[in-house]
């Protein structure tokens, strides 16, 4: 099914990220966190995409599976830095060969080997894809509602966020985020400005302490007083800072479901359990909200 269609009817929506295994890990291992993810009953599941060879190969074995073998609806991640136009098409040739017709279509981070690359933003690479053979496709785009790291203001940002929907995504899915009223000034932003399209919003339960700075540096995500205070207390205690951690992140998803949120993405970590744990807890308000059962 087509993502565009899906949640033209399905709101709000739920989706789950999860990532290829490294290359020396079977692949197998995957498959065991969909089949756990699968028993809650999303509305999408989709697999990050890294740009080498063996990683590439895996998105679209995982997409496949997730759809041919789960019976779920997959959405396949793409980046294009340092890709040309062939290879980009081949992957998407090997997508549409499983069936799986959905594509998170991003730029990508900077390769540290650096080089031209024929694509420079995303936007370039949602125009090509909407100018040929896989036009069909439903496309979705990140979206940052703090703005992404590199450029000058949030307000730029949005200029190029509303280019990359004006080519012709379908859908955008946006970075963590821990605070919500940032997400919320974003929908007004974007709203504003003509950006119509559905909005998932990213959420990620933070499990250790290690996680949060990373989280920190690789995407600027602010941290509020309330959940520094949480993380600070319990940074010597694992399992205390783990179940912190998630019930933040349920917290997070009422309030933004309450708010009226198209939908939201949790990135898993390829975690079932953590996914379980935070789906039963708004098992009732997601049933409420869906006017019946789960991903109705
Ligand atoms: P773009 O939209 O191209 O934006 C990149 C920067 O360029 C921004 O600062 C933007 O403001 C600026 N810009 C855009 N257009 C223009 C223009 N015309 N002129 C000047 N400046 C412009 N990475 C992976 O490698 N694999 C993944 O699977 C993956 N999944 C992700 C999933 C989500 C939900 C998110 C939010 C991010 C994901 N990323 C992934 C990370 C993403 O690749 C990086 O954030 C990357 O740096 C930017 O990609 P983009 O598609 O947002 O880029």
């Amino acid at each position: 099914m087509l993502i565009r269609d899906l949640l033209s009817r399905t709101r709000p929506a739920i989706s789950f990220e999860i990532f290829p295994p490294k290359p020396e890990t079977p692949i197998e291992t995957v498959f065991t966190t969909v089949a756990g993810l699968k028993e809650l009953s999303p509305d999408f599941i989709s697999v990050t995409y890294g740009a080498g060879g063996s990683s590439r190969d895996r998105t679209v074995e995982i997409a496949s599976a997730v759809q041919n073998r789960w019976g779920l609806v997959a959405l396949a991640h793409l980046t294009c830095m340092g890709s040309s136009p062939a290879e980009v098409e081949k992957v998407m040739e090997d997508l549409e060969g499983e069936g799986v017709c959905n594509v998170l279509a991003m730029r990508g981070d900077p390769r540290p080997e650096g080089g031209e690359s024929h694509f420079h933003h995303a936007s370039d690479l949602i125009r090509h894809i909407r100018r040929g053979h896989f036009r069909d496709f439903s496309l979705g785009a990140a979206a940052y509602p703090e703005g992404h790291p590199e450029s000058a203001s949030p307000e730029e940002d949005l200029v190029h966020l509303k280019e990359k929907v004006d080519a012709g995504a379908d859908f955008l899915i946006t970075q963590l985020f821990f605070d919500n009223e940032i997400f919320f000034r974003f929908m007004e932003r974007i709203r504003s400005m003509g950006i119509a399209v559905p909005v998932m919003a990213g959420i990620m339960p933070v499990l250790n302490a290690r996680q949060i700075g990373r989280i920190v540096s690789l995407c600027g995500a602010s941290i509020p007083p309330r959940f520094a205070r949480i993380m600070s207390r319990y940074e010597q205690t694992p399992e205390a800072l783990a179940e912190a951690g998630m019930a933040y992140a349920t917290e997070q998803i009422i309030d933004l479901l309450s708010w009226g949120a198209d939908g939201i993405h949790l990135y898993t970590m390829n975690r079932p359990d953590v996914a379980k744990r935070i789906m039963e807890s708004i098992s009732t308000v997601r049933r409420t909200l869906n006017g019946g059962s789960p991903g109705n």
